[in-house]
């Protein structure tokens, strides 16, 4: 009777069924604590790869601060960037050509629209045929598509007080450290001066184009990745990069090497559309310019330029290649061809990365510049000094060449010197004298 009812109301297929369901609940209860131990392991995992990254990175910082310039790794970011453009004025198109040019009024993404630009404007994307994109990521800032900052500080290092360069980046921008004057400014500021020239001695007709993309490429890479310490710090201190290059212009060698580095990346190579032949003559000529960009090379450079200046012929490799060298060392020392407020500034950060130096190399005990030591050096004496002996012959040589450079330039260094000589105090006219 009772197994009938258990029939009739099937009880039978009840308990199966509801076995069969428990067992489905267990097994999926089972995969969901796999699933949990899984992404236990997974977060510890993480944790554990966060940890050797942050260790990484303290680690290279340490090198870094006691050997600047040794840590370098690049890789590229190969994503097309999308920094915010700015778009050129008409006026500012104009401005660019001048040594007027303010270049303190722009943004990094407004300076790298600039220097974008200068490529279009002389013709240089055109001539070898560079893909528009390639240049801004050869170029491209992208601090501003990074991620905004953790907002939970303790969860990542300790923020570099140093600034050192994000090594996880394979362009120009990225490559300027954060430093007080050898900073992405500089190489825009010098790169701009070289725009000017190239527009006002009217280089485009009495240069071949290969010329011109050297000066400007040059330009634009000649202080890569500088650590904010010169060659002789980087000497007297037995740096790694000064070994590596057995002390002879280890910071130019070094800017070379990062240069060809980025351009090694088919990615981020700009000259990647040009036959072999004529990117190794371009290579050579950077080269040559970044090298030339050594001050313990000036007076072999000026006296080579000196005896050709009179009778220059542009069909002469030799005239060519000097007369190349020293505009580029005009852009690159020219921040006193420009009007007072845009020249000021940059005395102002040169005094703060030479006495960044010279209070390191106390420290360290090695010897130490009188016109970085901060007990010694005024800015009207170490300006003067400059001017006088390096800035106006420089430029003077030049404008026997470009006699239009004669107003814009020469006479804007004579009205600096004479601005400098004016804030000089009793006691330093008397050393000026002496001296
Ligand atoms: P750099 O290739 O390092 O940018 O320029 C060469 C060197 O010239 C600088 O490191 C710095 O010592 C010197 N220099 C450039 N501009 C000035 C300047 O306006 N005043 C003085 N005193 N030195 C300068
Ligand atoms: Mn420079």
């Amino acid at each position: 009777m009772a197994q009938q009812l258990v029939r009739l109301l099937g009880v039978d297929d009840f308990r199966s069924e509801l076995s069969r369901k428990l067992d489905l609940l267990e097994r999926q209860i089972d995969s969901e604590l796999q699933k949990t131990a899984e992404i236990e392991r997974c977060n510890n995992d993480l944790e554990r790869f966060r940890e050797s990254v942050n260790k990484r990175e303290r680690l290279e910082h340490v090198c870094e601060s006691i050997c600047p310039g040794t840590v370098r790794k690049l890789t590229p970011r190969r994503d097309v960037p999308t920094y915010p453009k700015y778009t050129l004025s008409q006026e500012t198109i104009e401005a660019l050509k001048t040594p007027t040019f303010d270049v303190w009024q722009w943004a990094p993404n407004e300076m790298l629209s600039c220097i974008e630009f200068m490529f279009h404007d002389l013709g240089l994307v055109q001539e070898f045929n560079i893909n528009a994109i390639t240049l801004k990521r050869w170029l491209v800032c992208s601090s501003d598509l990074r991620p905004d900052p953790d907002p939970n500080p303790d969860s990542g290092p300790e923020p570099n007080p140093d600034s050192d360069p994000d090594p996880d980046l394979l362009c120009v921008q990225e490559n300027y450290r954060d430093v007080p004057f050898h900073n992405f400014r500089h190489c825009f500021s010098v790169t701009q001066m070289m725009h000017g020239m190239v527009h006002l001695c009217n280089l485009k007709a009495k240069l071949s184009m290969t010329e011109v993309v050297i000066l400007i490429t040059s330009a634009i890479c000649h202080d890569l990745d500088h650590p904010g310490y010169n060659n002789t710090y980087q000497i007297n201190a037995h740096t790694e990069m000064a070994v590596r290059y057995d002390n002879v212009s280890p910071l130019e060698n070094h800017h070379c090497a990062v240069t060809f580095q980025i351009l090694a990346d088919p990615d981020f190579n700009i000259f990647s559309n040009i036959r072999p032949e004529l990117f190794m003559q371009i290579q050579e000529g950077i080269t040559e310019l970044i090298l030339a960009t050594d001050m313990a090379r000036h007076e072999e450079i000026m006296s080579a330029f000196t005896c050709c200046v009179d009778k220059f012929d542009y069909e002469n490799i030799e005239h060519l290649r000097l007369l190349k060298q020293v505009l580029i060392k005009c852009c690159d020392i020219s921040n006193e061809v420009r009007p007072t407020d845009v020249s000021e500034p940059w005395v102002d950060c040169l005094l703060q990365e030479y006495f960044m130096q010279s209070d390191r190399e106390k420290f360290e005990g090695l010897p130490v510049m009188s016109f970085m030591d901060r007990d010694v050096v005024t800015k009207p004496n170490v300006q003067i000094g400059f001017l006088q002996m390096v800035l106006i012959p420089m430029f003077e040589a030049v404008a026997k060449l470009f006699p239009e450079l004669g107003e814009v330039m020469v006479q804007r260094l004579r009205e600096a010197r004479a601005r400098y000589e004016n804030l000089l105090q009793p006691e330093e006219i008397d050393e000026e004298r002496s001296f």
